[in-house]
């Protein structure tokens, strides 16, 4: 009941939930990211750095593709509101969850 909720909860704008709630949203939903089978989407591109930001919808873990081609840094472009699936995980940089590398 409680996932259930954490599901719903999504048609609710973030700033009326609480902080403390959307973490423990985030442990309601996600798989764990030690043993997760990552689904990495391209959800932003990061300026300053010049990479793409990559999440996976499984777990939620964040991670980044660097040294991106002109093609893909291009592609980036309107991921933050069109998000793609990322298929070369060889690229994806070493993530960290709570300091510890996976
Ligand atoms: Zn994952």
């Amino acid at each position: 009941m409680e996932k259930l909720l954490a599901y719903l909860s999504f048609l609710i704008p973030g700033r009326f939930l609480t902080t403390k709630y959307l973490f423990k949203r985030l442990d309601l939903i996600s798989a764990d990211p030690a043993t997760c089978d990552h689904e990495w989407w391209v959800v932003a591109s990061i300026l300053e750095t010049v990479e793409l930001q990559v999440q996976c919808y499984n777990c939620m873990t964040y991670s980044e593709v660097t040294k991106p081609t002109e093609g893909e840094w291009a592609d980036s472009y309107g991921a933050m509101e069109n998000p793609y699936r990322w298929e070369d995980v060889t690229r994806i940089r070493l993530y960290e969850v709570a300091g510890t590398k996976h």
